[in-house]
């Protein structure tokens, strides 16, 4: 499937669909009951949504108007942000990183590359995004979940195994991941979400690779939960 048919039909999956990736890719994924999949999603994108809403009042102007300059907005949070070459380990390829104490690294040959095709296949829906601020958007929520112990991404913790009165708790991979994409898409007022961009960003590294995430998104969109 040519890359621009793979993007227009990432393009209608809703946030919650991408979700679903998200607990898929999660490290102890099984151990997630499926009836709470549903409730998780729900929560972690509200987390997302609501530090975007609380962050965007925070650079409200007094006449109503919206100023998101979303690199002042890094900077004024104690962020510092690195661009950087191209930096590919053998089986993943790095946009953006965050780091403690508040390093966000953006690889900006990567970053460029998916401009670049988005460009060259004219895909319609991507075209006049900064995608590098897209990528900034995501890591920035990083550096919010490092520093707000209370939200409900570190707070949220699934019951590994117990012990007699003791029961081992972990906290999740993906809510995070699945807040900071809603993060991103509110913060910047998209009218996609931002995870298309994986698809995409890997493709011109290894079609092969982009087209089985393409597939497997799709399919884990259609698993219902409740
Ligand atoms: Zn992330």
């Amino acid at each position: 499937m040519n890359i621009k048919k793979m993007m227009q039909n990432l393009y209608q999956l809703r946030d919650e669909d991408f979700a679903k990736y998200h607990i898929n890719s999660d490290p102890i994924e099984g151990k997630i009951p499926k009836q709470i999949r549903g409730k998780v999603i729900r929560e972690s994108l509200d987390c997302g949504y609501e530090e975007a809403r609380s962050l965007m009042g925070m650079v409200e102007l007094p006449n109503g108007v919206r100023d998101i300059d979303i690199v002042r907005l890094a900077e004024s949070l104690g962020i510092s942000i690195k661009m950087k070459k191209a930096h590919n380990a053998m089986e993943y390829i790095y946009f953006g990183t965050y780091e403690e104490p508040g390093i966000i690294r953006l690889y900006q040959d990567n970053i460029r590359k998916g401009e670049a095709l988005v460009k060259e296949h004219n895909i319609e829906e991507l075209i006049g995004i900064n995608l590098e601020e897209v990528v900034l958007a995501h890591e920035i929520f990083h550096h919010i979940e490092a520093r707000k112990k209370e939200l409900y991404v570190n707070s949220f913790r699934i019951n590994l195994w117990k012990l007699g009165p003791y029961t081992h708790r972990s906290r999740l991979i993906c809510t995070g991941e699945i807040a900071g994409m809603a993060f991103a898409r509110k913060l910047l007022n998209l009218n996609f979400c931002p995870n298309v961009l994986d698809v995409l960003f890997l493709y011109p590294h290894n079609q092969m690779q982009a087209e089985r995430l393409y597939q497997e998104i799709i399919k884990l969109s259609k698993k219902d939960y409740e």
